[in-house]
């Protein structure tokens, strides 16, 4: 089985370690090998220090490559800052993005493989080979090969501005509100190699619990991307990022709230609705998604428990998923 998946940072990554596990004891079964393709999120991507950091392709490479910092959820594990403490020393700006020492050590192999000319494509292989992705059958491509950076409009005074998304979600904690999202280059944006072409072949295609404004959201703007998934044969199974009506981590209640949509399920669900076929929702919503979608159309959905906990629980979740995709296939 072939299955892709549109993937964020840290929600996306624990979610798609415990898909690749799941992926692992079919493998003992089945017909297997099955074969997992992540495409990542680039529109958090910053330039600091003249480095290139590509923070959500890096949670991902660590955080299936063994490397990620558990607790935090993104990072190295065994971590320590002392490039930084130095960077300080100096007075250099921005100190409120933390890049510990190993995790710098990404960057500046990132940084200088594309200043030789490397496509992040080409850097992200070489990056994955590293951390023994493609040993796990799994493949992983940046959404494009563009320069694009997703910027957020505040309001300032009776104006407004736009801020790095980063600024916004780490400096302002999101506090400030959001106008809207836009994403700088992505006009002149193109798929990168392989991505449009893994949505159209696919089995089975999965949304896991990433932020669906400025994760998953990004990678749909991404031209050809949302035509991919409504066209493609295969079901697109998402998992809802909002449990007990509101998010587990992160700021994606604020991402929606600058989009006016609902802080719930059936709401992110609204965004997917011309492609989504399965929605795995946690039961703590189920009484207030029947209720928001009573027409009776819409994906199919499953509850079930969705807080990915320990391992258990988030292959059983993966397990949910890859089974709603099944039953869905034409
Ligand atoms: P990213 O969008 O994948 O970069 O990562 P985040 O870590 O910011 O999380 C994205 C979304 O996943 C957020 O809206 C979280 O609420 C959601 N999320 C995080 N942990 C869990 C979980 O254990 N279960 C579910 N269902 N959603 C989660
Ligand atoms: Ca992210």
């Amino acid at each position: 089985m072939r299955i892709t998946a549109l993937a964020g940072g840290v929600g996306g990554a624990r979610f798609l370690r415990g898909l690749r596990r799941h992926l692992d004891s079919l493998d003992s079964l089945d017909n297997g090998p099955h074969e997992l393709t992540v495409v990542a999120n680039t529109g958090d991507d910053i330039t600091l220090f003249g480095l290139r950091v590509s923070p959500d392709v890096d949670t991902l490479l660590y955080t299936l490559g063994g490397g990620i910092h558990e607790q935090q959820g993104w990072g190295r594990a065994d971590e320590t800052f002392a490039v930084q403490q130095e960077l300080a020393a100096y007075g250099v700006e921005p100190q409120w993005f933390g890049l510990g020492d190993r995790d710098m050590g990404t960057h500046i192999a990132r940084s200088m493989w594309l200043a030789q000319g490397a496509t992040p494509s080409q850097v992200t292989e070489r990056l994955a080979a590293r951390w023994g992705l493609p040993g796990q059958g799994v493949r992983l491509l940046p959404m494009t090969d563009d320069l694009v950076e997703t910027h957020v409009v505040v309001d300032e005074g009776d104006s407004e501005r736009a801020v790095h998304f980063q600024e916004w979600w780490i400096r302002m904690q999101a506090k400030v509100p959001a106008r809207r999202f836009v994403v700088a280059g992505m006009d002149r944006a193109a798929a990168a190699p392989g991505v449009l072409d893994a949505i159209r072949s696919a089995d089975l295609v999965i949304l896991p619990p990433s932020n669906p404004v400025v994760s998953i959201g990004i990678i749909l703007l991404v031209p050809g991307v949302r035509e991919a998934l409504r066209g493609t044969e295969a079901p697109v199974v998402g998992v809802s990022p909002i449990v007990g009506g509101g998010p587990v981590r992160g700021h994606a209640d604020a991402c929606l709230a600058a989009l006016d949509v609902e802080v719930s399920p059936a709401g992110v669900a609204s965004l997917y609705a011309d492609f989504l076929d399965g929605w795995l929702i946690d039961t703590a919503d189920e009484t207030a998604f029947a209720a928001a979608t009573r027409s009776g159309k819409g994906p199919r959905t499953v509850a079930l428990p969705l807080l990915m906990k320990d391992a258990a629980a988030t292959e059983a979740m993966a397990a949910a998923a890859v089974r709603l995709g099944l039953e869905l296939r034409p």
